[in-house]
């Protein structure tokens, strides 16, 4: 590939649409892409490649192997089906044999097939005497394509291929690409500090980006890739370095007072001990507060390890030292359930506590403000109605952040933001892998809890077709026998018109009037006031209600010992991580506990997904997988990644890649805090750090 310094024409910062060949209509399509200037085109990973040096004959595919094949249409039809249902089949051939191709409801794809034109399928081979391929990739190898094949475009090398949209065709993407590449990658600044750059082993930038796409061999390939997903890696990890370094710079006016009378005397009225790993995780928070920086610490660990008896301890030295504490937790449910155990707790050792939630009615919403304000309150609980601007402390010192997962970054900050330089404690029982654990939380040290409270069993888990229902309500029947509690899930509040899938609200009813008519059952669910949650949660954990039919309202955080049975319907409809958080509502106390997924699900990603979940009860293993399932923008939800999403990078893939990115941009950091070197200029701009 040869490069050209560009003397005049487009820039790397030129926006899309005036590169040769591009225009309007297709740059708003190419923004669907995120493609917007032809800088961004460089970035744009193909999402796999095709070697197309040597193309396969049809004779020496093999059943089950994904090749590629160049052939010729010699006949092909489009048949309607009933149900409105479309069949394409084409029929293609090369020297050595023909192959059959169908395209099931895809009749758009009929306009692409002409007969007697060449084309290029790439899939999977099936069947031994006829030969097909069922819904093949295709790609027209155009008539006036000489100009494409004489700079090897589409073959004779290792090909690209790209995520397309409508409108955009891979031929189309390859040669925009390639004048994007002749004309700017060489102009294409290098950000990495050069000696950064020799001492990893880095190809230069100018060489990457030509090589992500037109590869020289598989080998180059996998250096220019890694190269590109450092960059991006050591960009998150200096915004993070830069994040950390900005908020431990800060002193903060608390000083505690670590041992004294209301942490000692919350400690006398535990039940237990505490475990050894507790203890070690608490120490390493008061070691942090009582430094004159604020602290900056994830407390991780397993569902039901206890993360809530640390949170309190250290919000009791908070509190025993002067001043306020808050804890933010992500559903009404839970901050309910948070503000009745540490009542119980903290109450009659006279620590004033203050429950601060949506669903809060304007007169009392309006006393508890003034309490916050004026100090009359020690520890205030709350869901993201702490957020409000209307929240002012007195004098707070300590936030506490309980299922951080399901809060952002941003409304992270917005807590923090109420005091001048608060300790920050954030809490997750989500088990994420290390690399999304470096990426999300990358600006906080972590305590792990890695042991569960003395007697706990490991949750049996069965799963079931619908076929064995029976059994299953046997399962629950006998718990409940026993006194114990259970849990029954839907992925839905209330059925739909035309669908087959179960919903909490009907099934309530179904369950209690044919299935366990002496036996008192409730249903919660998101949609129903939060006052009525609430109720319904109490005479659950209160034990007046022995079964509770519920949607994933009861994910996180809920804690009711007693409750030893659920049973998950449709378990299919869930992800990993989810069912595992479901699954974690029991086996929180000493007796035994069975969980049952019910599901006939046959696609395999299904498949594959409850085998692990009914394989594993370690959180830690199931995250894993799960990423590898379903990589990482899916796992962590909407809210959490906008700000790390990668062209090039895969945390599932580049975990040594990011633990370098990581040191690195730590080390450059505690070195040169402002990054004012002078061969940092570039990763100034693109931080979007001015100096001063
Ligand atoms: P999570 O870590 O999932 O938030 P919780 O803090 O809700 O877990 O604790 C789960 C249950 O374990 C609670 O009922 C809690 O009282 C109990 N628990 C916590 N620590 C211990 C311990 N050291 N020994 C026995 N039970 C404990
Ligand atoms: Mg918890």
């Amino acid at each position: 590939m040869t490069r050209q310094a560009p003397l005049s024409g487009p820039a790397p910062h030129t926006p899309i649409q005036y590169l040769k060949g591009v225009g309007p209509a297709r740059a708003a399509r190419l923004a669907r892409l995120e493609v917007k200037t032809a800088e961004d085109l460089l970035w744009l990973a193909p999402r796999r490649y095709e070697d197309r040096s040597r193309f396969a004959s049809i004779r020496e595919a093999q059943p089950g192997a994904a090749v590629t094949i160049q052939g010729r249409v010699l006949a092909s039809a489009l048949r309607r089906l009933p149900k409105g249902r479309t069949l394409l089949e084409a029929t293609v051939g090369d020297s050595t044999g023909t192959l059959r191709c169908l395209w099931f409801n895809q009749p758009y794809l009929a306009r692409q097939i002409r007969d007697g034109e060449d084309v290029i399928l790439f899939g999977e081979v099936e069947g031994r005497a006829r030969l097909q391929m069922v819904h093949p990739e295709l790609e027209r190898v155009n008539q006036d394509a000489s100009q494409d094949d004489e700079a090897h475009l589409h073959v004779g090398r290792i090909v690209p291929i790209y995520p397309l949209t409508e409108g955009i065709g891979q031929r189309w993407l390859r040669r925009i690409v390639k004048t994007a590449l002749d004309r700017v990658a060489a102009a294409v600044p290098e950000p990495l500090p050069e000696e950064l750059r020799r001492r990893l082993k880095l190809a230069e930038v100018g060489w990457a980006l030509p090589q992500l796409h037109f590869p020289d061999s598989w080998d180059t390939l996998e250096q220019a890739r890694s190269r590109l997903a450092f960059d991006e890696l050591f960009l998150m990890q200096l915004r993070l370095a830069l994040r950390r370094a900005r908020f431990a710079q800060r002193t903060k006016p608390q000083r505690y007072q670590l041992d004294g009378p209301l942490a000692r005397a919350f400690r006398r009225q535990l039940p237990f001990a505490l475990t050894a790993s507790q203890e070690q995780v608490l120490q390493d928070i008061l070691d942090d507060v009582s430094r004159t920086t604020p602290m900056l610490r994830l407390l991780q660990g397993d569902v039901g390890c206890g993360k809530t008896v640390v949170a309190a301890l250290a919000i009791a030295v908070a509190i025993q030292s002067g001043f306020q504490a808050a804890l933010m937790a992500p559903t009404e449910l839970l901050a309910a359930q948070h503000a009745r155990v540490l009542r119980d707790a903290f109450e009659p050792l006279g620590v004033r506590v203050a429950l601060l939630a949506g669903g809060t009615e304007s007169g009392e919403r309006a006393d508890v403000l003034r309490r916050i304000a004026a100090g009359t309150a020690d520890l205030i609980i709350g869901t993201h109605a702490l957020l409000e601007p209307s929240v002012a402390f007195a004098k707070l010192a300590l936030v506490v952040i309980d299922e951080q997962h399901k809060f952002g970054v941003t409304q992270r900050a917005a807590l923090v933001r109420k005091a001048a330089a608060p300790d920050l404690l954030v809490m997750t029982a989500t088990p994420i892998p290390r690399t999304l654990a470096l990426s999300l939380y990358g600006d906080l040290t972590c305590s792990t809890i890695i042991e569960l409270p003395a007697g706990r069993q490991p949750v049996r888990t069965l799963w079931f077709p619908e076929a064995k229902r029976q059994e299953a309500y046997r399962l629950i029947r006998a718990a409940l026998q026993e006194g114990r509690q259970g849990y029954i899930v839907y992925p839905l509040v209330d059925a739909e018109e035309g669908k087959e899938l179960k919903a909490a609200t009907q099934m309530a009813r179904h369950l209690q009037a044919e299935v366990f008519p002496d036996k008192a059952i409730e249903l919660i669910h998101g949609q129903m006031p939060t006052t009525a949650q609430e109720r319904v949660m109490r005479n659950f954990a209160s034990g007046t209600t022995r079964l509770l039919v519920s949607t994933v309202v009861i994910e996180v955080g809920l804690d009711v010992p007693n409750a030893t049975v659920m049973l998950i319907e449709h378990a299919e409809r869930f992800g990993l991580s989810q069912l595992h958080q479901l699954r974690g509502r029991i086996g929180r106390g000493a007796h035994p506990a069975t969980c049952t997924v019910l599901s006939d699900a046959s696609d395999e990603l299904s498949r594959q997904r409850l085998a692990s979940f009914v394989g594993t009860t370690d959180g830690f293993q199931l995250a894993e997988r799960d990423l590898m399932l379903r990589g990482p923008g899916e796992l962590l939800g909407r809210d959490q990644h906008g700000w790390w999403r990668f062209r090039v990078a895969d945390l599932a893939r580049d975990a040594r890649l990011l633990e370098d990115a990581r040191r690195e941009a730590f080390a450059l950091v505690a070195r040169d805090p402002a990054l004012s070197g002078p061969s940092l200029a570039r990763l100034r701009a693109k931080l979007g750090i001015t100096r001063r």
